[in-house]
């Protein structure tokens, strides 16, 4: 098992060379005598990454630290050799690695909980753009609290993902109607094809569509 996890992570690591993650045991980087390491008596304690042999300022232990910190009774010279053998490319990379975190520190990894949700509110703050539409509707009258009632209407009406981005695009007026393609020339003609009378654009096709009329017809 932790054979298949240091190959899977050996692919990761072409693009990653290393980070505190790295599992030490069984790594082709880490050897002692020309040969990878497996201490299960570490191992049974926790120390399985790299990160295990750190402290917070990412130092790695003393000998006396890691003894406290693990509650084991290992040789002195087994610890140094192992510490030794931690290429110094990963502990370099390891240092980089961090000081870049820290320099692109987004606003929303401060918050204390990193749920999903607290993590999209974050970012929906950040980045949220009034619709376009507003000034139009405002301009016809509606409140804003009307407006923040309509552009809710998407989410509220269904669960299903379809019919929401469905209602999302007739609300925001983003619907590709044939009225739309032909404008682009994505399309020959703009005539409906329900009634081949009128150009369809959003009113046509959902409401003043003879054809469709009849479906609401039968549906309401
Ligand atoms: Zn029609």
């Amino acid at each position: 098992m932790l054979q298949y996890w240091f190959e899977f992570k050996d692919v990761q690591n072409n693009k990653m060379p290393c980070t505190k993650k790295t599992i030490v045991w069984n790594n082709k980087d880490i050897k002692i005598d020309n040969k990878t390491i497996f201490f299960r008596t570490w191992f049974d304690k926790g120390v399985y990454t790299l990160k295990d042999l750190l402290d917070k300022n990412l130092d790695f232990l003393t000998y006396e630290e890691f003894k406290l910190r693990y509650q084991l009774q290992t040789n002195f010279l087994t610890y140094c050799g192992v510490i030794n053998a931690i290429p110094q490319e990963y502990k370099k990379a390891i240092k980089r690695k961090v000081a870049r975190q820290e320099h692109l520190t987004q606003p929303w990894e401060n918050l204390k909980v990193q749920t999903t949700k607290a993590i999209h509110k974050s970012f929906a703050k950040h980045v949220f753009e009034e619709p376009t539409t507003k000034q139009r509707l405002i301009a016809n009258g509606l409140t804003p609290d009307q407006i923040s009632k309509y552009f809710h209407l998407a989410f509220s009406i269904t669960i299903e993902a379809k019919l929401t981005m469905f209602q999302y695009k007739t609300l925001h007026d983003i619907v590709f109607t044939k009225s739309k393609l032909f404008n682009a020339k994505l399309a020959s003609s703009d005539i409906c094809y329900l009634c081949s009378k009128t150009k369809q654009d959003v009113k046509h096709m959902l409401v003043s569509c003879p054809v469709v009329s009849e479906f609401w017809k039968i549906f309401l």
